[in-house]
């Protein structure tokens, strides 16, 4: 069984309890992921909407090391190599979750890029220098344009999941490379702003990007718990628009309450069994991590 996961944030859940990667009691932890034939796990770097400037630059530091500290620590995990996927390892990819991590300045898109990062998702929920999130009305700033385009000649993948409408359709005037929404599910069938709404997933397949299915309930039905079928019908509808390769994981583990049945890594295996029951065994490889890997070899 394989297994790419999109988003969590266990790693700024490890800085901030002071707790290992390896060894945790939070929804990820190294030596629970173990249970893998091949494991991949995006990292993201979350900054909160509160911080600016250097001081968002430095929460991006903190747990930039905090992962390499955990490549130096162990080998059961390394960094991601899109060629070269190890089994029996945690093979990891550091994303960043609010380009506040920038402080403002460009030329920090080539310093992340040279630190591992890999991806970035340009705001969070709120504002900041590139443009505004779902809890926002503004859209690309002309830094934010300016970053676009950047990222994308240092081929760090941009991620919209927390980006606007308005975003969302201006970034589609400037980017020239494939982006995903990490961990996003459908408006259609849950109506949170977080969600994506049927043109925007259209667009999402017609650039050849990636929709990382979130296990959160809020984003699944609206309600605190959900059920294998409530998530099924997200999947459905993204098959149905045409996405059977755009489709992915992005568990959301460490950054909101999980449903009871998807509690944590360990219980992926259930989840896998479930969707076997229900779709073809190559559609599941798939969504669970044929697309994200062949996405990364094509694009990084
Ligand atoms: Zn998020």
């Amino acid at each position: 069984m394989r297994h790419f996961d999109l988003h969590c944030d266990t790693l700024s859940r490890c800085v901030k309890g002071k707790r290992s990667i390896l060894q945790n009691e939070y929804d990820i932890s190294v030596e629970r992921g173990l249970i893998f034939d091949q494991w991949v796990q995006v990292f993201a770097a979350f900054i909160d909407d509160d911080h600016r400037g250097v001081k968002a630059y430095r929460h991006f530091l903190a747990q930039a090391e905090k992962l390499q500290q955990a490549f130096e620590e162990s080998d059961k995990i390394v960094p991601y190599d899109k060629d070269n996927v190890r089994e029996g390892v945690c093979n990891a990819i550091l994303s960043v979750e609010n380009g506040a991590a920038l402080g403002g300045k460009l030329e920090r898109i080539e310093e992340f890029a040279r630190m591992g990062v890999r991806m970035l998702g340009l705001v969070w929920n709120g504002e900041n220098e590139l443009a505004g999130g779902v809890g926002s009305e503004i859209g690309l700033t002309g830094f934010g344009r300016e970053a676009v385009k950047e990222l994308e000649r240092n081929r760090i993948i941009i991620d919209v999941s927390h980006l606007n409408r308005a975003g969302f359709w201006e970034l589609c005037e400037v980017a020239e490379r494939p982006f995903v929404a990490t961990h996003s599910n459908c408006f259609e069938i849950c109506p949170h702003l977080r969600n994506l709404d049927d043109l925007q997933i259209e667009e999402i397949i017609r650039r050849k990007g990636l929709i990382g299915i979130n296990f959160f309930p809020l984003f699944i039905n609206g309600e605190s718990d959900a059920s294998f079928q409530e998530l099924r019908r997200h999947i459905r509808r993204i098959i149905a628009l045409g996405g059977e390769d755009c489709l992915a994981v992005g568990s959301d583990f460490d950054g909101a309450a999980m449903p009871a049945r998807l509690t944590a890594i360990e219980k992926i295996p259930d989840w896998h069994q479930n969707l076997l029951k229900h779709f073809e065994p190559e559609l599941v490889e798939k969504i669970t991590f044929g697309n994200a890997q062949r996405f990364f070899q094509e694009n990084l």
